[in-house]
């Protein structure tokens, strides 16, 4: 969906529910589909209400830490960190993401989505 609203300043998209948002003009690359997709894996095993207290909780510990309290969530970290394999989705395990959550933050910034 493109829209206008939605996400909010400085994000490229957002994934509400598995429904990916989007600026218009945004280019999807195969990389950023692979992001939302890796997200909406962590949604579905996470039966969607689970995953969105666990990114808030998360976010909201990692704030006052070095690193940026975004890029340092783990649900991001797996997603960041597994974008360009474009079949990564085949062969990840289920809660893949806990794996990222005791790596060691870092402050390195990026363009956000
Ligand atoms: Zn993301």
């Amino acid at each position: 969906m493109r829209t206008t609203i939605l996400p909010f300043k400085g994000f490229t998209a957002i994934n509400l529910l598995g429904l990916l948002f989007v600026h218009p003009g945004v280019y999807l690359s195969e990389e950023l589909m692979n992001h939302e997709r890796i997200h909406s894996a962590q949604q579905r095993e996470m039966l969607f209400v689970f995953f969105y207290i666990a990114y808030l909780l998360e976010w909201l510990v990692r704030l006052p830490m070095r690193g940026n309290a975004y890029r340092n969530i783990s649900f991001e970290r797996e997603a960041y960190a597994n974008q360009r394999n474009l079949n990564y989705l085949e062969s990840r395990p289920m809660y893949a993401w806990r794996r990222y959550m005791k790596r060691r933050p870092n402050s390195y910034q990026r363009k956000k989505r």
